[in-house]
């Protein structure tokens, strides 16, 4: 197996296959050796649970997942890495690399068709350019997790991991929630890539909740009612609400009223089972 935390090997393979790497793909490889296992460690609870993995790279955390679990699908967009991958996956007959844009796959499908009958786990150093639409495209879509365990910028670790109704939560914190418990497993300092990004990054892991709190409709409707509160956070919900959501002022107002909220409250102090009582009170 290749040693794709060797500095001398990643520059040789870039050499080999005339790879540059890609600052606007989020291309930063994971070099430092203690890092993948622990991300797979935290991240497969069995063999048997399958392992979607997004953005491959050069495969250092793909090798690590392949030798934990009995089958991976990987999901990358720059083909441009497939003899690559060809090379450094050549040990590994339980990897599948999917060539495409993660943003325009079904989660739901790809994982009933790569992984028949199996729970999966999500495992991935994520592309920094895209992290929040990734994560909100896996809770959004009606596909099962067990787990979905992924390095982030830290910053977006923090908001990830926040309580929701606090100045540090945003749109993706509720979408979390709403979906499942977030925790913070460990920081990783920017000297572990290479290229070394601008900042640092954190290990998170997203566990779903065995029971969904609501189904798919309200958590869809739900989504579009924080998006909108959080698109304009330094007005009153009221405002936001009313232009984000293009509902007149008043049905905005009685809504609050009905879950006793004051019009002045802001979108990001209302916690997760007042933002559910409020979606059935806009529905109404
Ligand atoms: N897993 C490798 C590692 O840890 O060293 C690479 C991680 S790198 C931060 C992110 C990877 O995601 C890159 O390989 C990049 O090409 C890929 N990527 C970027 N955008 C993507 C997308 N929309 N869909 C699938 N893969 C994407």
């Amino acid at each position: 197996m290749l040693e794709l935390t060797d500095l001398r090997v990643i520059r040789a393979l870039a050499q080999r296959y005339d790879f540059s790497f890609s600052k606007g793909l989020g291309q930063n490889f994971l070099t430092d050796p203690e890092v993948c296992p622990a991300i797979a460690e935290y991240g497969i609870p069995d063999r048997a649970c399958g392992v979607l993995e997004i953005g491959p790279g050069f495969g250092v955390l793909t090798q690590q997942l392949a030798l934990r679990a009995e089958r991976v699908a990987a999901v990358e967009l720059d083909r441009r890495l497939q003899p690559v991958l060809q090379e450094t996956l050549a040990d590994f007959d339980n990897i599948t690399v999917l060539w495409q844009d993660i943003m325009k796959a079904d989660p739901a499908a790809l994982i009933a068709e790569q992984f028949p009958g199996r729970e999966v786990t999500v495992c991935a150093n994520l592309p920094y350019y895209i992290t929040s639409p990734i994560l909100m495209h896996l809770l959004e879509s009606e596909a099962r997790l067990r787990s979905i365990t992924v390095m982030v910028q830290k910053e977006a670790a923090e908001r990830l991991c926040a309580e929701p109704g606090t100045r540090a939560a945003g749109a993706v914190t509720a979408a979390v929630r709403l979906r499942g418990e977030a925790e913070l497993l460990f920081h990783v300092p920017r000297e572990a890539f290479y290229p070394a990004p601008k900042v640092d990054s954190a290990v998170i892991r997203i566990t779903p909740y065995a029971e969904p709190i609501c189904t798919p409709e309200t958590l869809r409707s739900v989504l579009r009612i924080v998006k909108a509160g959080f698109a304009q956070r330094r007005k009153t919900a009221l405002n936001a609400l009313a232009s984000g959501l293009s509902l007149p002022k008043e049905q905005i107002a009685a809504a609050l009223a009905e879950c006793g909220l004051p019009e002045t409250v802001r979108f990001e102090q209302i916690g997760l089972e007042t933002l559910l009582q409020l979606e059935a009170a806009l529905r109404d």
